[in-house]
């Protein structure tokens, strides 16, 4: 196994630090699943770190609602929502 030194990319903060990403949305619907109530984005779903106030692609998330229970990107299948592709690009590119 050989080491390989990685550009840092602009916007990674703290190296080393694994990220977790959830998906949010300006508008979202409660839906009864086998798991119970559980909250889906109905408009574009981007991702976002908790505590945060904005997206990976720079979004304010003033009033949005962050899905807790919905990991970004999301799995294909489960919902119907689109994915902001620049939230995708950067998620994929920074946030192993
Ligand atoms: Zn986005």
């Amino acid at each position: 196994m050989t080491m390989t030194q990685r550009p840092v990319t602009a916007g990674r903060r703290r190296l080393g630090r694994a990220r977790r990403w959830y998906a949010t949305a300006a508008a979202t619907e409660e839906r009864m699943t086998e798991d119970g109530i559980v909250l889906w984005p109905t408009s574009v779903a981007h991702a976002k770190e908790a505590g945060t106030t904005h997206t990976a692609c720079g979004l304010w998330t003033y009033s949005w609602r962050t899905m807790m229970d919905l990991p970004f990107p999301l799995r294909r299948g489960r919902t119907q929502a689109a994915m902001c592709p620049a939230c995708l690009l950067l998620v994929k590119e920074g946030g192993r």
